[in-house]
């Protein structure tokens, strides 16, 4: 079943038509979820406090609650002598009223008695039978956490977008919030095609390989905070690939196929697509991944990336990361990171197409790995990649040139 590609198109229209697809089909979805569960996602909304942090006036060390005008005089030569009239362990609450003369043993996180204005800690007191000799002097409010000093009720404390890390979650949990609105993690399908691919646990006969893009591109999935699942090999036929794909569109938001995806004889993808939705791209003027298909069933995006595993992975980061990542909630413009430097060799790029030259940053020195696009050990040594726009035909040795980081 052979095939014309519909049209190579240029990679910035296909870019374009690409987060278009992915506006029109997909709005980023929330979820409530428990905050002590919510470690590595991603904020809805803003959040404010609760209450006041501390909620009161609390004892910051383990000593004696006193009225600090009692200790101004006081030094180990000359102490000034309390009464203490109660213990306070954290927790506890007195309904006794520390007076000038008069001091409370506390300890540290106890609320701070009414009348006492400072903590004079143990170390700095001799306690004696019912009494204690206070040391040194102190000021008002010394070794007290005052009522909302760290945060005080309804300011902003985290926002939208905020990755939440063990600290986050902390602040979270002293403000009071059992559960809290997250994005959603997009989900994510995807199918290996081809009748040459094995799983890892099959033995490898002759004229197959192991299927490298499942696995490969469900973690490049997870990267952008989706929540990917491999769904399995599909065999190059007709009739297997549109009955996995209609039935596997219906559960996720995006689906991700691999291989099939050119205009030869066992490429049925872009049959199946024009049967069940629509297509919008097939073929794409970028070196390598050209045979790239984008289409669109009941709303679910379907991405059919190129077999070669390098191929694939390409396409996927040059088209598809930044889109996932920004339904998922991942809050930057471009979600791989960019480094400078200057090229070790010359780069020789055809004019026509965008050219992603897979690169090693060492330094400041960025060393092109040439191989051909079947390789895949480049994808182990590879540190990101670096654009030759479709106009360039040279990149001459020490010119400089700006590195997309992979994940
Ligand atoms: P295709 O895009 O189906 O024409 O495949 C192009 C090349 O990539 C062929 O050499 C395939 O054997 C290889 N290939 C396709 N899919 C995979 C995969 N999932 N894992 C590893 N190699 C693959
Ligand atoms: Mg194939």
């Amino acid at each position: 079943m052979g095939t014309e590609f519909l049209k190579i198109m240029d990679c910035d229209e296909a870019s374009e038509i690409i987060q278009d697809l992915f506006k029109q089909n997909l709005k980023p979805q929330s979820e409530e979820i428990k905050v002590s569960e919510s470690y590595g996602r991603i904020l809805f909304e803003d959040v404010y406090s609760r209450i006041d942090f501390p909620p009161f006036n609390k004892a910051l060390k383990d000593g004696f609650a006193i009225v600090s005008s009692d200790s101004f005089t006081a030094s180990e030569e000359s102490p000034n002598t309390l009464e203490i009239i109660d213990f306070l362990e954290a927790g506890d609450v007195s309904d006794k009223i520390v007076e000038p003369g008069k001091c409370i043993e506390i300890s540290t996180g106890a609320a701070m008695p009414q009348g006492a204005d400072a903590v004079v800690m143990v170390e700095y007191a001799e306690k004696l039978d019912g009494k204690v000799n206070i040391l040194t002097n102190v000021t008002p409010s010394q070794d007290v956490g005052l009522k909302g000093s760290d945060i005080s009720q309804s300011n902003l404390i985290l926002k939208k977008g905020e990755v939440l890390n063990p600290g986050k979650i902390g602040v979270l949990l002293s403000q009071g919030f059992e559960t809290i609105e997250v994005f959603k993690k997009p989900t994510v399908g995807i199918f290996s095609s081809g009748n040459e691919l094995i799983v890892q646990d099959e033995v490898l006969e002759y004229g197959k390989i192991y299927d490298v893009n499942g696995g490969m591109i469900k973690s490049a999935a997870v990267s952008c905070s989706c929540d990917a699942h491999f769904l399995g090999i599909m065999e190059d036929d007709y009739s297997i690939v549109k009955d996995k794909i209609s039935s596997a569109v219906e559960d996720v938001d995006i689906l991700i196929c691999s291989g099939g995806t050119s205009a030869g004889l066992g490429d049925v993808l872009k049959h199946v697509l024009d049967e069940l939705g629509d297509v919008y791209i097939h073929g794409i003027s970028v070196q390598p991944g050209k045979p790239t298909i984008v289409g669109v069933i009941d709303n679910t995006i379907v991405v059919g990336l190129p077999g070669n595993p390098v191929s694939a992975l390409m396409i996927f980061n040059a088209f598809v990361l930044e889109n996932l990542s920004r339904l998922a909630g991942i809050d930057k413009d471009f979600s791989l990171d960019v480094v400078k430097g200057n090229i070790t060799k010359r780069i020789h790029s055809q004019v026509g197409r965008m050219q992603y030259q897979l690169v090693k940053v060492d330094g400041k020195n960025i060393v092109p790995i040439f191989k051909d696009s079947g390789a895949i050990f480049s994808l182990s040594t590879a540190d990101g990649f670096v654009k030759i726009p479709k106009l360039v035909e040279l990149v001459d040795e020490g010119e400089e040139v700006e590195v997309y980081l992979f994940k």
